[in-house]
């Protein structure tokens, strides 16, 4: 592989002249040769091309095996490789980090790296092997049906972020995983921005009018009579592929959507999910769509009479008619331990029943996660010793309009980058300090003081929506956005038009803005206090409770409970959310982290397309120059004596076979002097060489000797 001829440098260390247009100019220049992966030391930064390249087959993958990252040319397998060598080398956790905008390749980089983890297994075991591999992949597959959506950016576009651990067993096979989804982006379930869609799975259901194999067939059954079992199922859900639903915007299913209906299904099988659980999943969707449909007015004796495909919609949700009325037509509320019953206007009714969409769709989501995670979960009696994680979380967001959902995802992604200093360029310099060698400090931004503008205790902006939403009289939005301001004044990352009143870019009494580590992000303060509340009427939790649809009634337990009981308010939506940031970030900082550094070469999807400013921004927040100026203040390589004596010794006639000397150190001292290489520093444990060519060069004579 090493005689393939190079194109610029596969290491951005090894650039004579770092500066970020030289940065860009060579990751331009093998974006050009189709070389879309280029290393900082052992970060991966990738390209996505928009088009298929002929390199992740099985050849090589093959090239990749059990080979270190500096004698290789960059690869996501390469990547993949290390971790799992760490893991059966070292008995270490690891994990991948892979981050990137929407649509710069995170998820596909994931499905590579666990592509090439199920594949790299030993020969034992095999058929429960490849059974777990086919689990993990397949679990992919639903977790993309019901949680990717088109976007303007992306047409398969995860709108929830995923954690994924791949548990293995001592032997280094796996042995079983389990998902963690954060934060589903569920307003997309009843509208959609211009040229969006809603979640695949509504398409995907609607759609079922297309050839396909009906679960309850399995696999292998006759096609045609899996079409005409499919084709009155669709019907009997009450959907039409040619109608066109509110929720489901302009866009019509289209033929592929026919066909991934059939592949979620087949996974579905695949993981277990008997089929009348699978049935009763669809029946939710439809549910869903058939909500949106369905119209209020006002009798003339001043009650809610709903139109529309009520009884299809009930029938569905497996609820009667009259309940469903009566959760659209008023609430009970438990107020001082007594319960109180409040009729809702027209615009009341409508809001509940976007409410209730919403939530019967995201509490679908986790709770198929759920099921998930059964069928993958590590089978008790069996020994999983390690794990790799792969984490594909949503990449900073700035849209025209910036709400709730951005600022959470905004949010993880300082917390994600707080974890990247922490790890990469913090302790690379730490381990510096601590071995004595000497070395140039190099700055960069610590975006501490972000995370802590957001998230501290009582100061932070979560704290302060908190705060607002436990005030017993309603708060309004933009009494919020005045309180935020008043605790906020001063603080150099955050404004709005309230504090710098000549700022025509913030709308008065609406927006506020964050100074990101990635930017600058205004965002609309307008339904932050329901979507931070994110509280779902009693009623309409007992309701579904209520359902025959037994998945449904399982979905909502605490429906089960008596309103008064309840009345204890759950947590928010932002908290709920920082402390699963904070829970993430717990568990990956025991292990050892690579990342994945996703670039989006252009807007539009397109393949052979560069577009400069949009990738020079992304290279810009990404900190990738600095990354490699850390690395350059640094070394290619660092490795503890024993360990570098243990694999160069051949090289010199002093240390082979045996060095009869006080210490490793020493003998590596003496092996390098004997090879005449000087680009390196001797730390107290560790050898630390500069170029990652001198190390090659290292590995090249070796290569010769054995
Ligand atoms: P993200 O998860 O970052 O939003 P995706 O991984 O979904 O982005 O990538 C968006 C699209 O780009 C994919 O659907 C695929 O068409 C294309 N793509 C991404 N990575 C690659 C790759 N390595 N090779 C070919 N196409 C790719
Ligand atoms: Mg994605």
């Amino acid at each position: 592989m090493a005689s393939q001829p190079e194109v610029g440098v596969s290491d951005f260390v090894l650039l004579d002249n770092l500066t970020t247009d030289k940065f860009i100019e060579n990751l331009h220049l093998r974006f050009q040769h189709n070389k879309i992966y280029t290393n900082i030391g052992e970060v991966l930064v990738s390209v996505n091309p928009y088009k298929t390249l002929d390199i992740y087959g099985a050849a090589t993958m093959m090239q990749y095996r059990g080979r270190e990252m500096f004698e290789v040319p960059p690869h996501v397998y390469a990547v993949a490789d290390a971790c799992q060598r760490v893991l059966r080398q070292q008995g270490r956790d690891t994990c991948v980090l892979i981050s990137g905008e929407s649509g710069s390749g995170k998820t596909e980089a994931s499905k590579f790296i666990m592509k090439y983890i199920a594949a790299n297994t030993t020969e034992n075991q095999r058929e429960y092997i490849d059974r777990i591999k086919n689990v993990l992949i397949q679990s992919n597959a639903i977790l993309e049906t019901f949680g990717n959506a088109k976007t303007n950016r992306n047409d398969n576009s995860s709108r929830f972020g995923k954690y994924m651990d791949i548990h293995f067993s001592a032997g280094g096979d796996p042995a079983g995983g389990h998902v963690s989804n954060y934060l589903l982006e569920k307003s997309r379930v009843v509208a959609q921005q211009p040229g969006e869609r809603n979640f695949h799975a509504f398409y995907q259901v609607s759609s079922s009018s297309q050839p396909i194999t009906s679960p309850l067939l399995g696999h292998g059954s006759p096609s045609s009579e899996g079409r005409l079992l499919s084709s009155s199922k669709a019907s009997k859900l009450g959907l039409s592929p040619s109608t066109q639903y509110q929720f489901l915007g302009p866009g019509r299913p289209t033929s592929q959507d026919g066909q991934l209906f059939a592949a979620t299904n087949s996974a579905f099988n695949a993981l277990g999910f008997p089929p009348r659980v699978v049935d009763e999943i669809w029946s939710i969707v439809a549910a869903v769509v058939l909500l949106g449909e369905l119209t209020f007015s006002e009798t003339p004796d001043g009650n809610l009479h709903i139109g529309g495909p009520l009884s299809q919609c009930v029938s569905s949700l497996g609820i009667s008619s009259s309940s469903l009325q009566a959760c659209m037509a008023g609430r009970v509320l438990c107020a001082g331990g007594e319960l109180v019953s409040k009729q809702h206007s027209l615009h009341d009714a409508a809001a509940t029943r976007h409410a209730l969409a919403k939530a019967a769709y995201d509490r679908l989501f986790a709770w198929i996660v759920q099921q998930i995670n059964k069928a993958i979960d590590v089978p008790s009696g069996t020994h999983a010793s390690s794990v790799i994680g792969v984490l594909d979380i949503y990449g900073f967001e700035i849209f025209d309009t910036n709400s709730f959902e951005q600022f959470c995802i905004n949010y993880c992604n300082e917390k994600l980058q707080q974890l990247f200093i922490e790890l990469v360029l913090k302790q690379e310099q730490e381990e510096y300090s601590r071995e004595g060698i000497t070395w140039t400090p190099v700055a960069y931004f610590n975006n501490r003081v972000i995370c802590e503008l957001i998230d501290a205790p009582h100061q932070g902006i979560i704290a302060i929506m908190d705060e607002a939403c436990l005030n017993p009289t309603k708060i309004s939005d933009r009494q919020l956005l005045e309180a935020m301001d008043k605790r906020l004044s001063g603080h150099k990352h955050y404004t709005s038009r309230q504090l710098a009143p000549t700022d025509k870019k913030l709308q008065h009494g609406v927006d506020f803005r964050i100074t990101h580590y990635a930017g600058e992000v205004t965002y609309a303060i307008t339904n932050f206090m329901d979507k931070n509340q994110d509280s779902l009427w009693q009623d309409l939790k007992r309701l579904l409770h209520s359902s025959t649809n037994a998945s449904l009634k399982d979905m909502w337990p605490e429906g089960g409970t008596t309103i008064q009981k309840t009345s204890k308010r759950p947590p928010s939506a932002a908290t709920l959310f920082r402390n699963s940031m904070q829970a993430l970030v717990q568990g990956l900082l025991s292990k050892e982290p690579f990342y994945v550094r996703c670039v989006k070469p252009n807007p539009r999807q397109a393949p052979n397309s560069w577009d400069e400013q949009l990738v020079r921004h992304q290279v810009s927040y990404l900190g990738l120059v600095e990354n490699v100026r850390v690395r350059r203040a640094g070394f290619a390589s660092r490795q503890r004596y024993d360990r570098f004596l243990r694999r160069y010794k051949m090289l010199s006639q002093y240390t082979w076979p045996n060095y009869r000397g006080t210490s490793d150190k020493e003998a590596v001292l003496v092996l390098l002097r004997d090879l005449a290489v000087t680009d390196f520093q001797a730390g107290h444990t560790k050898l630390f060489i500069r170029s990652a060519k001198t190390v090659h060069q290292l590995e090249t004579a070796r290569a010769e000797l054995i």
